[in-house]
């Protein structure tokens, strides 16, 4: 899976306050007819606010429904009263009865007495561990009252494991629900008295089991809400060896959130509302489809079967090999079974209208599916993925195992994209595009495509045991997203990117709150938090690391193919890859891979290497860069660090690189004396951040300030991203980052100059956000002149090249943004010729974002703006109009977007928290947009999955940029109240530790910012 928004720049911005103690939904608004106060903004503004959330009034049963929590359980009160483990205790000692101690006693049996027949006669299931004797034998299908649970654990038993699923699901976009039909074939490992499986919000109707060859019987489901899962017990032992089947008749709702099979609808050209079905299984959802043993490792066959309407076409993982007419007056589309095992989260269907676009591929049948009206955007998608499959079974030398291999453009879906077998799924903006797009956004359907691809061997062929080592799907995934870009569409500069998110991953994984790459996960929201820039991007940057370290372009090859081959169709956890790359490392200079790597994997974080040098003697030293240094608990942190330095000598060609290991706490390398300076970690490859000490430095920016290109630009990036870092944990001062910075105005390329935007950015908006107007304006002034040549350089008209696209539409943002003045008019004058053409004219896409910005800063323009949002089909397009729209400062028209994001109608959900993002760029939006959040959580978690990436998005982009007291007590006051509706979440852990860190970053250079700006 790739998340919707991992292309884009961090948020910019931040803010926040408030006092709740109920919520109240966001009422639908028309922009004029607001005048919204929030009642935070004075707190906000004089950064005074008191918090005094009062956190008895929970609501404990909506909570409960989203946690799945059953009936019973509906109070954390009632909830220790009545848990189950209850039964379980050893009774209490009454041995000496004084006649106090008896009726102590007595009334004490009688609660206990009390307390079990609650338990037994409360509706709902109960459960218990293993062993706990059976009260009845009920035969109802779904009745489970009285029934005790025989299972206790998240995890599933293994003592039966499924062999093939027979699935038949007819979906009914009347009522918009579905009936199921699944048969289930198993295998038995183990004698067992039972069989348990996942099954979330189905009714189910009908079960019958048949052991062997013998008759079929009817047989009780029982059902444990709060962990998914339903179970049926059996008085005599199933032996192992046996085969059995289990058949299960169900009823469900279509989902109406983004996950297990939901409906979804759009407006087509003639402005007729269409509706479809699809499929989003990852992590924990296919078990709302169907029952099913909803864990990676248990991989079975499949063959599904769709009945619909006539007017509708169905999908799935593998080819349709006929189609039926039913009695009812119903098509059956039957699909080929799968011909290699599979997970759970990667079986797929759709049921929609879609038109492909085809291609033969080295025997596969590739098509691009879209909406019937957007056919003519699909060709760069199958060409693309055409390339890019060639190039994965030459990579990999094992080819694409399945006969077809669809890409389908969904009009309303969350994530990015989705891997599912022969059958990915994408949002429309990261698989069409247009005649008229830009090289930026065949970058980005480029990318993703080529994420999706690479699951299809890593993460579909061999998948993670379990997703405590998520990692192996998606870091593998990106980093060979980026690898085969660079070799089969150079052209898009993908490099550029991979290191942008190397260095956000980086300051993700600097925090405390941050965790192991590979790390253990027991609970559905942890599965979801898995899904962040330490899965994807540390994991692709720890793989560039081992790359880039190993003697030999082919050596990383060979062991990704050996390890390909050696777990085709099984699971694996991280220490397997290891392995693998062991083995065919023959080089003996090299440290042991499987020793070095689960340095990596193993711990959070990452090393500071810090450099200290005698004459000819360079010695380093290394320590856990932690930025909220509670650093005791950490000291012990060590890496296999492979450190690779250039000189002044050589300092750009890969050949002038030389590597060093430092794999204890300090180490020391040679240099000639006459070496004026070094500079660690070529090009970035290295998942580690270097302190060159006050000599290092000022050498490296002295030769920075002679020849800025005696460095390469990602080399630039490096020292920039390096020095910033290291100001924020206190070890270089603010004047020292603005002496490096004093180059940049000789700088023209892409990386470094993005690079120091962004955190110059972050600043400013850290200053606005504490109502610093004085510095607010140097800082803005700072900013405009320390770009402004390079900024007055940039055309208004169509690039060609990404980086050349790259560069402009990070300097105009930034120069609009701050209303500079040649910025803001070239930007209207854009916005009225295209508003005159007609149509005839584009904004070349790149620039779309930023003309939009500044036109919807007028309200005349907004307006116009918001009707060609509506009617605009193009969903790139579309995209970058919703984020002028959201730029708005407008106080009114923010309470709208935000009101109409979470409807749903005019603005779809699914983009709520890209809207969020940009709205929090201001100061005004901030203040409105954490009012929105705290008054809507509960919405918000039933819309999006507790712990998914959007709800981390969300968390970070209202709160990523505050720095005083005051919003700390408030944003830990709110998050707290939660309690289990997201207290928990390791997103809320950052966003306080984050806030924590600006405020000393601030409390510690206001000085120096007031003296140098
Ligand atoms: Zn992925």
């Amino acid at each position: 899976m790739i998340e919707n928004s991992m292309f884009e720049e961090e948020p910019d911005i931040v803010d926040l306050a408030k006092d709740s103690t109920s919520y109240p939904t966001f009422p639908a608004l028309d922009p004029e007819e607001v005048a919204y106060e929030p009642r935070s903004s004075r707190l906000l503004v004089r950064g005074l606010g008191e918090n005094d959330v009062d956190d008895d009034e929970e609501d404990c049963e909506s909570s409960a429904r989203l946690l799945g929590m059953s009936f019973m359980n509906r109070s954390s009160a009632q909830r220790t009263h009545s848990s189950p483990y209850v039964r379980q205790l050893p009774p209490r000692s009454c041995s000496l009865p004084s006649a106090r101690t008896t009726i102590v006693c007595v009334l004490f049996l009688v609660i206990v007495a009390s307390m079990t027949m609650v338990l037994y006669f409360l509706p709902g299931c109960t459960f218990t561990k293993m062993g706990c004797p059976k009260s009845n034998n009920k035969t109802s299908t779904n009745g489970t009252d009285s029934e005790l649970f025989p299972w206790a654990e998240f995890r599933l038993p293994r003592s039966i494991s499924p062999l093939s699923y027979d699935l038949t699901l007819t979906p009914d976009f009347n009522n918009m629900d579905f009936t199921g039909h699944t048969v289930i074939n198993m295998s038995v490992h183990h004698n067992t008295k039972r069989i348990v499986l996942h099954s979330e919000n189905l009714n189910i109707t009908k079960a019958t089991f048949r052991l062997g060859n013998g008759e079929a019987s009817d047989v009780t489901i029982l059902e444990y809400k709060p962990r998914q899962q339903i179970a049926v017990k059996f008085s005599k032992e199933l032996k192992a060896g046996q085969n059995c089947v289990l058949t299960l008749d169900y009823t469900a709702d279509l989902s109406h959130t983004y996950d297990g099979f939901y409906n979804s609808s759009y407006t087509d050209q003639d402005g007729n509302k269409r509706v479809l079905a699809a499929t989003q299984f990852e992590p924990l959802y296919a078990r709302k489809a169907f029952p099913c043993f909803d864990e990676p490792s248990f991989k079975a066959i499949f063959q599904v079967k769709i009945n619909r309407k006539l007017e509708y076409m169905a999908l799935s993982n593998m080819p349709k090999v006929k189609t039926t007419l039913l009695a009812n007056g119903f098509m059956q589309d039957e699909f080929a079974m799968t011909t290699v095992k599979m997970s759970t989260y990667l079986v797929a269907f759709i049921v929609g209208n879609f038109t492909p676009t085809s291609k033969n591929v080295s025997d596969i049948l590739v098509s691009v599916y879209s909406v019937p009206e957007k056919r003519d955007h699909t060709d760069y998608a199958l060409a693309t993925a055409s390339k890019l499959l060639e190039f994965y079974n030459d990579f990999f030398e094992i080819n694409y195992p399945l006969q077809k291999l669809d890409l389908v453009g969904i009009p309303d879906f969350l994530a990015g994209a989705m891997e599912n077998w022969g059958l990915i799924t994408f949002r429309e903006t990261t698989l069409l595009v247009g005649t008229q797009s830009s090289p930026l956004e065949k970058q980005l359907v480029a990318s993703v495509i080529a994420h999706e691809l690479a699951h299809q061997w890593f993460g579909n062929l061999v998948t993670m045991s379990w997703w405590s080592d998520l990692w192996l799907n998606e870091g593998f995934a990106t980093y060979m997203q980026y690898m085969s870009l660079q070799t089969v569409l150079p052209q898009l500069d993908i490099g550029n990117l991979f290191l942008a998110m190397r260095f956000r991953a980086m300051d993700k994984d600097a925090l405390n709150s941050s965790h192991a790459v590979s790390t253990e996960v027991n609970t559905p929201e942890q599965v979801q938090e898995m899904f962040d820039s330490v899965s994807y991007e540390k994991g692709a940057a720890i793989l560039l690391m081992l790359n880039a370290s190993l003697p030999g372009d082919q050596q990383f090859r060979k062991g990704i193919i050996q390890y390909l081959k050696q777990f085709s169709g099984l699971n694996t956890d991280t220490d397997d890859l290891w392995n693998s790359l062991t083995k065919v490392d023959l080089s003996n200079q090299h440290p042991n891979v499987s020793e070095m790597m689960k340095s990596w994997t193993s711990q959070k974080g990452f090393p500071l290497v810090t450099l200290s040098r005698k004459g000819d003697q360079v010695t380093l030293t290394q320590e856990h860069f932690l930025l909220t240094s509670d650093n005791a608990s950490h000291s012990s942190s060590m890496w296999t660090v492979p450190v690779t330095y250039v000189t002044d000598s050589c300092s750009l060609a890969p050949d002038c690189r030389q590597l060093f290991t430092l794999s204890a706490k300090s180490g020391t390398l040679k240099v000639p004396e006459s070496v004026k300076w070094l500079k660690l970690n070529y090009r970035n490859t290295g998942f580690y951040i270097v302190d060159y000490g006050h000599d290092g430095w000022g050498a490296l920016i002295d030769a920075m300030s002679i020849n800025a290109k005696v460095l390469t630009q990602e080399d630039r990036a490096s020292l920039i991203h390096n020095i910033f870092s290291l100001s924020k944990l206190g070890r270089v001062s603010f004047r020292q980052v603005l002496s490096l910075l004093n180059y940049m105005s000789n700088e023209t390329e892409t990386t470094p100059v993005r690079e120091a935007l962004l955190q110059l950015n972050n600043i400013y908006h850290q200053l606005n956000k504490r109502y610093e107007q004085g510095l607010v304006t140097r800082m803005k002034s700072f900013i405009l002149n320390l770009f402004g040549v390079l900024t007055a350089e940039q055309t208004w008209t169509k690039a060609d090249s990404v980086s050349t696209q790259e560069l402009r539409s990070a300097l105009l943002e930034t120069a609009c943004y701050l209303e500079e003045n040649n910025c803001t008019q070239q930007a209207k004058a854009l916005f009225r010729h295209y508003i005159d053409s007609n149509g005839t004219f584009q904004i070349p896409g790149d620039l779309q974002r930023v003309v939009f910005s500044v036109a919807a800063q007028s309200t005349d323009d907004w307006g116009t703006l918001l009707t060609m949002y509506q009617y605009a089909t193009y969903d790139s397009e579309k995209q970058n109009m919703l984020q002028g729209l959201a730029s708005t400062r407008h106080s009114p028209t923010i309470v709208w977007l935000l009101s109409a994001g979470l409807n749903g109608n005019i603005i779809p959900t699914q983009d709520l928290p890209s809207v969020i993002s940009t709205v929090c760029r201001s100061f005004t939006g901030n203040l409105f947009a954490w009012d929105f959040i705290q008054e809507n959580w509960n919405q918000l978690i039933e819309k999006f999955p507790m712990g998914s990436f959007a709800i981390q998005r969300i968390i970070k982009a209202a709160t990523s940029q505050l720095s005083t007291q005051s919003h700390f007590n408030q944003v830990q006051s709110f998050f707290s109240s939660l309690r289990e509706r997201g207290s928990q979440l390791r997103s809320v852990q950052e966003a306080l530790e984050t806030i924590q860190l600006n405020q000393r970053w601030m409390e510690r250079n206001l000085p120096s910012l007031d003296k140098w700006l």
